[in-house]
């Protein structure tokens, strides 16, 4: 049997205490390495729960859970002398802990949160100056890519918004001597393509003036980790998996970089695009289920993926889990699994899609994804200013954490439907 370095050191540690709870050791670790994705670090759900949040560091009595520091401002001990805070939209307690530990998480220095993920997506951009480039790609989540067209465009900062990112050459054919950030979306939105992280970290580092920033949003620090892989900034809506439960708009942005991170926090507070103490008291709360979360959205998601490969109604599915995905080996080299995000394309065209999606009992027709429950989403149906260039059968599924049977006998029973009316 194939043991992990953690399944090891457990057994040693067993072997060494007694402890029979770690003759164990095989089984408990044997499953961090699931679907043939990167060995995880199982600790990674202690962090979530204890990193950063010591009791101690808030006010008296040593409260377990992070109390909502909701003031706006905070008692100076003199003119011009503040303590550890000044004023709510500059730092405040509740932001700063959900701030380091999502740092924590992410192995980054520095975290800073955002009042949802555009804010922070666009704050990104403001690193920039007119007359700046930035390489992107054609397969971007419908906000970023309207932001770069309707409104950073205006500013004279153009970018040029690559056909074929999984080919890290031509991204690199893209850069100009003007690029100053190059903006990736791994896996993207909708197309679930997968880009390199670490041969395009390597192609930007030969140009000091570049950054490299992916948005991690559909797979969350526990499925793929780009700073470990070269990047330079990491993004993360936390409205989606982060949080999990569909109820805050929150962003973040995590580096190691210092001077990224001073320009970043001058940033946040002066635009001041920051979220509510209580929104970062709801996603500290989220966060502290996402490795169970995460694990069950990768099972519903994978089963529900080979479910529909095999329907004689489908005529393709993309899941980066499945051997049929085109950059399979990627995705299992650079991530640690898959989230419930699942494409697949319909055969028929409009009226078959409306046809499904109205048929759905369980499923909900909804924007959005990363909460318990399972959405889904026709790009090419939505409002004319969000529509992106994708084929008008394509269906995106965020498969949800409802028992995978009762998800499957609800898409079996849309399917049957389409094929009937
Ligand atoms: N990035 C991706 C991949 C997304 O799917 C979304 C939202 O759907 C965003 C960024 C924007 O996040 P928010 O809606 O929190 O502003």
């Amino acid at each position: 049997m194939y043991l992990t370095a953690q399944a090891r050191r457990l057994m040693q540690l067993g072997q060494k205490f007694h402890l029979p709870y770690f003759a164990n050791a095989r089984l408990i670790a044997t499953t961090q390495t699931v679907h043939g994705f990167r060995e995880q670090d199982p600790s990674f759900a202690t962090r979530i729960i204890h990193g950063a949040q010591e009791p101690e560091q808030w006010s008296d009595g040593n409260p377990v859970v992070m109390p909502i520091s909701l003031t706006t401002t905070f008692k100076q001990p003199a003119p011009g002398k503040f303590l550890s805070y000044e004023y709510s939209r500059l730092n405040n307690p509740s932001r700063n802990t959900v701030e380091r530990v999502v740092a924590s998480l992410e192995g980054a220095k520095y975290g800073l949160a955002y009042g949802s993920g555009m804010a922070a997506i666009t704050t990104v951009f403001n690193l920039l100056s007119p007359g700046d480039h930035i390489v992107s790609s054609v397969d971007l989540y419908g906000g970023t890519s309207i932001y770069l067209k309707q409104v950073a465009d205006r500013l004279n900062i153009k970018t040029t918004f690559v056909a074929d990112v999984t080919d890290p050459a031509n991204i690199e054919k893209a850069i100009t001597g003007n690029t100053r950030l190059v903006w990736m979306e791994t896996p993207s939105n909708p197309g679930l393509k997968m880009v390199d992280i670490e041969k395009v970290a390597e192609i930007v580092r030969r140009r000091k003036d570049v950054l490299l920033a992916i948005d991690n949003t559909f797979l969350s620090p526990y499925f793929q980790r780009p700073l470990e892989l070269g990047a330079d900034i990491v993004m993360n809506s936390a409205t989606k998996y982060l949080n999990g439960h569909s109820d805050v708009l929150m962003g973040m942005l995590l580096t190691s970089n210092d001077g990224v991170h001073d320009r970043l926090r001058f940033l946040q507070r002066t635009i001041g695009a920051v979220p509510s103490p209580f929104e970062c008291y709801l996603l500290n709360r989220g966060m502290k289920t996402l490795p169970v979360r995460m694990r069950q959205h990768m099972e519903n998601g994978l089963a529900v993926a080979r479910f529909l490969e095999n329907h004689p109604s489908v005529e393709r599915v993309l899941h980066p889990g499945l051997p049929s995905h085109p950059q399979h080996e990627l995705a299992q080299r650079q991530c640690y699994g898959h989230s419930g995000m699942v494409t697949f394309f319909l055969k028929g065209g409009k009226d078959e899609c409306r046809a499904f999606v109205k048929g759905l009992k369980v499923v909900i027709l909804g924007e959005s994804l990363g909460g318990y429950e399972s959405l889904v989403k026709i790009p090419a149906l939505m409002p004319e200013t969000y529509q992106l260039d994708v084929p008008v059968n394509l269906i995106r599924l965020a498969v949800g954490l409802e028992y995978v049977g009762d998800l499957i006998a609800d898409l079996d029973q849309a399917l049957r439907a389409v094929r009937s009316s």
